[in-house]
């Protein structure tokens, strides 16, 4: 997962191409987190990458930070940012197309006690899902989304929505959850990337959190976390008056990392 242009290094590029050259791959890829459009940009600029697995949903359209009533929102633009990097021939595979996961959580866990569909519940909103996956490809520019399916439902939904086209009433149920989910869902910008004093990595957190949460993956979102170094671990955003950080998005950060280290830590 490569995020600063600088971490595609020419013994990443040489590996590449040497895995092509044994037949080992057939394509080079890239998978990116946050910084999407900059490092979009730079990957395409290369000419030794052939596809890109990025980040891309709803809540980051520009209407997103249009909605929002901080003028700091950033005004970042991944429909285009991926239309140019297609157009420079890189191949677009879409990720993390629900935004947080929305309804698609099923699995129970622990972490959710007697009742783990409570969690699933809350955050179930019907039609989501499907008019989710619609957004994403419905730009053009998107070869491919890589999508969770556990179960049957969702394998019907997944067909749903590579069948119809995107619809106002599809429009409507996002700008509604778009709404909600607010003050919790990161955008994934990267932009509170190394701005705690204390070393939370907070874009990271933010999204094991959302692996637990939204996904339903609390193993991996506690894999994820433990590979945090101690010292930071033990970092408790409770003890902050307030986060040093405010995100432009509206997104509660101490709130949401503070949730997230009593589930994870
Ligand atoms: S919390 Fe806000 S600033 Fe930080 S990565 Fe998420 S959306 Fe960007
Ligand atoms: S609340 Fe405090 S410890 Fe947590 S990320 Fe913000 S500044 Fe760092």
């Amino acid at each position: 997962m490569l995020n600063e242009p600088e971490q595609v290094t020419a013994d990443l590029l040489d590996a590449h191409r040497t895995a092509k050259q044994s037949g080992k791959i057939r394509f080079a890829g890239v998978s990116t987190h946050f910084n999407m459009d900059k490092m979009l940009a730079h990957l395409a600029t290369l000419g030794r990458i052939d596809v890109v697995l990025t980040t891309y949903n709803f809540a980051m359209r520009s209407v997103a930070a249009a909605m929002n009533t901080n003028p700091d929102a950033p005004k970042t633009d991944m429909t285009e940012a991926i239309r140019s990097a297609r157009k420079a021939g890189l191949g677009i595979v879409a990720m993390k197309v629900m935004a947080g996961g929305v309804s698609r959580v099923q699995r129970g866990d622990r972490l959710y006690g007697a009742n783990p569909q409570v969690l699933s519940k809350r955050l179930s909103q019907t039609g989501v899902p499907v008019a989710a996956i619609k957004w994403a490809l419905k730009n053009e520019s998107v070869d491919t989304a890589m999508v969770c399916m556990t179960n049957n439902e969702q394998l019907d939904e997944n067909l749903r929505a590579m069948a119809g086209p995107y619809t106002q009433e599809d429009e409507s149920l996002l700008m509604s959850r778009l709404a909600s989910i607010g003050p919790n869902y990161c955008r994934m910008c990267g932009s509170c990337g190394g701005t705690c004093e204390k070393g939370v990595p907070v874009p990271d957190v933010l999204r094991f959190l959302t692996y637990a949460e939204g996904y339903g993956q609390f193993a991996l979102a506690r894999e994820r976390f433990l590979e945090i170094p101690q010292p930071v671990r033990d970092v408790r955003c409770s003890n902050c008056a307030a986060c040093s950080f405010r995100c432009a998005y509206g997104v509660a950060v101490r709130n949401r990392l503070t949730h997230a280290y009593e589930v994870l830590a």
